[in-house]
């Protein structure tokens, strides 16, 4: 498979205006970070175009990050789901869910969830997985596509109580053009829920784990706030980080009747740009590469004696 490369404008402010923070990440694939001078949005730029990365979620994705898919899911529906348990703590859990769409949901493991909550709803899901796509249909979940760019919005006559996208829009090619279409398919009542990696409390080593040539945008709660707002979304809650995992930022959002006003600051820029590279810098200081090469090894030994015990 040939990969090509494409560049591209600041997908919330549309300016050619940024700085190069890495070229590295996840599994040595190409990762060029950049961050946007006039918003402060980080996205990959150059990146691989839409027909490669649509190749590769389709062929190579599991392959890096799903290996452990399991085709007879046997979910256990007693699990603690955070979207459940954040929605309730947040106080806006829906009352009523006739229709739920899971944007990128793997192998649906959320909409069986929710399905258990509200057994006469209906699911829905986009996902190019063709492996979990199999597992979807055996669990009576309608596919409405496997591309999110596709017109999946076009044949439908019907709108969504709960919409989930987890971990997905971080993804995207075009975020703006994805969640207008997430707009038009919500009821009046319906909530969106968002969560991404916080790029502004980032977890994980940046160059080896955190940048990944999968994630495009790099979200933190200034951009999410303008992606919003660019949209017709009225963000209800929006937090930083819980017990379920402190690297995520999410939120609820509804349809908003008025378009609100972004905030592009030169403030939200350097703010990304100071925590990036002290993480940067810290990551390459010699007793940071000691603990995190020791901690590997620990993880190994731990991982090869417990092979042994089965
Ligand atoms: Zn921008």
């Amino acid at each position: 498979m040939e990969y090509e490369f494409e560049t591209v404008n600041c997908n919330l402010c549309n300016a050619d205006n940024y700085q190069k923070i890495s070229n590295k990440g996840k599994f040595g694939l190409p990762t060029n970070v950049v961050i946007c001078k006039v918003c402060g949005l980080s996205y990959l730029n150059p990146r691989w175009d839409k027909n490669s990365y649509l190749q590769f979620y389709q062929n190579e994705y599991d392959k890096y990050y799903r290996p452990k898919i399991q085709l007879d899911s046997s979910l256990n529906k007693e699990a603690v789901n955070p979207i459940e348990v954040r929605l309730k703590r947040l106080d806006l859990f829906p009352k009523n869910v006739e229709r739920i769409l899971d944007i990128g949901s793997g192998e649906g493991n959320n909409l069986i969830h929710f399905k258990s909550i509200f057994q006469e709803s209906k699911l829905y899901a986009i996902e190019p997985s063709l492996a979990s796509q199999i597992i979807l249909k055996n669990n009576d979940v309608t596919i409405l596509g496997s591309d999110v760019d596709a017109e999946w919005n076009d044949n439908i006559n019907y709108k969504f109580d709960l919409i989930i996208m987890r971990h997905v829009l971080e993804h995207f090619t075009d975020p703006i053009k994805i969640m207008k279409k997430v707009r038009s398919v919500l009821k009046p009542n319906g909530i969106v829920y968002i969560a991404v990696p916080n790029n502004l409390k980032p977890t994980q080593n940046l160059n080896k784990s955190w940048f990944r040539n999968v994630h495009t945008y790099y979200f933190n709660k200034y951009t999410l706030d303008n992606l919003n707002k660019l949209v017709g979304l009225e963000i209800l809650k929006m937090q930083e980080g819980d017990e379920f995992n402190m690297g995520e930022v999410y939120l609820i959002a509804r349809k908003n009747d008025s378009q609100l006003s972004p905030v592009f600051s030169e403030k939200h820029y350097q703010e990304q740009l100071t925590i990036l590279n002290q993480k940067l810098k810290l990551e390459n200081s010699i007793p940071y590469k000691l603990t995190y090469l020791s901690k590997r090894v620990i993880r190994k030994v731990l991982s090869l004696t417990k092979n042994k015990s089965h």
